[in-house]
C-alpha cells in the first residue's frame, strides 16, 4: 500500500479531532474550525459506532499521526509485545523515538512529513553518519546533527535565522546555536502528548 497523499485535513475531519499533520497552518487557520464534519456525503442519522469500529479509529490516529504504514505499524506493535512493561506505553515509545519524529519534535520541521522529508533527502546526521531512513530508531546518547553540506540550503538557513523556540521534550537536548541535538534518555510517560489512546489501540490488535 501506498503512503497516503490526500488531503491531510480530511483525516482530522473524519476522526473529529486535530491531529496536527500540517504544522504551522494547524496553529492558525485549521480546516477543522471551520469545516468540524466528517467528509463526503453527509448523512442526516449518524450510525452508532461498534466498539471495533471505535479501536480501529484510535489506531488509524495514532497511524496517521506518526505517518506509519500499516504494515510498520504492526511490527511496532508486535515489536512493543516483546518488551518488558505495558505494551501501548512499548508501542508509544517506539513511534516517538523513529528518528522522523526526533526531527519533529526537536523542531526541524513543522510537521512530522516534513520532518520525514529532511531525513529521507539525507540532510540529517546520526552519530556523524548520514541517515536516510526515517524509522531509523534512536536511544539515550545518540548525537542529531545536520550533514555539513545541508547547512547551505533553505531549510537550514530558514532554522538558522529563527531557531526552535518551543517546547522541548524532556529526553531530548538541543544546542540552538549549530542545531545539533542530543538524546538523552528513553521517552517519558509525561513528554508524550497523544491524540489517541495507546489502550484502545493495544485492544485492536489483541483480538
Ligand atoms: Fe488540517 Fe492541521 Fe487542522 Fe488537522 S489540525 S485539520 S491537519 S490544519
Amino acid at each position: 500500500m501506498a503512503r497516503y497523499t490526500g488531503p491531510v485535513c480530511r483525516i482530522c475531519r473524519r476522526h473529529g479531532q486535530k491531529l496536527m499533520l500540517k504544522g504551522d497552518r494547524c496553529m492558525g487557520k485549521c480546516t477543522l474550525d471551520r469545516r468540524n464534519v466528517p467528509p463526503g456525503q453527509q448523512l442526516s442519522r449518524r450510525r452508532r459506532i461498534s466498539d471495533r469500529g471505535l479501536q480501529l479509529k484510535e489506531k488509524q490516529k495514532a497511524r496517521f499521526t506518526y505517518g506509519v504504514l500499516e504494515r510498520q505499524f504492526r511490527k511496532t506493535f508486535a515489536e512493543a509485545g516483546r518488551l518488558p512493561g505495558a505494551t501501548g506505553e512499548n508501542m508509544v515509545q517506539l513511534l516517538e523515538r523513529r528518528l522522523d519524529n526526533v526531527v519533529y519534535r526537536l523542531g526541524f520541521g513543522d510537521s512530522r512529513a516534513q520532518a520525514r522529508q529532511l531525513v529521507r533527502h539525507g540532510h540529517i546526521m546520526l552519530n556523524g553518519r548520514r541517515a536516510g531512513i526515517p524509522s531509523l530508531s534512536v536511544k539515550p546518547g545518540d548525537v542529531i546533527t545536520w550533514r555539513e553540506a545541508s547547512t547551505k540550503t533553505v531549510p537550514y538557513k530558514e532554522l538558522a535565522e529563527s531557531p526552535p523556540s518551543g517546547p522541548l521534550p524532556g529526553w531530548l537536548s538541543l544546542d540552538v546555536g549549530n542545531l545539533s541535538a542530543k538524546v538523552l534518555s528513553q521517552p517519558a510517560k509525561e513528554d508524550m502528548e497523544l491524540s489517541f489512546d495507546a489502550t484502545t489501540v493495544v485492544e485492536y490488535y489483541s483480538r
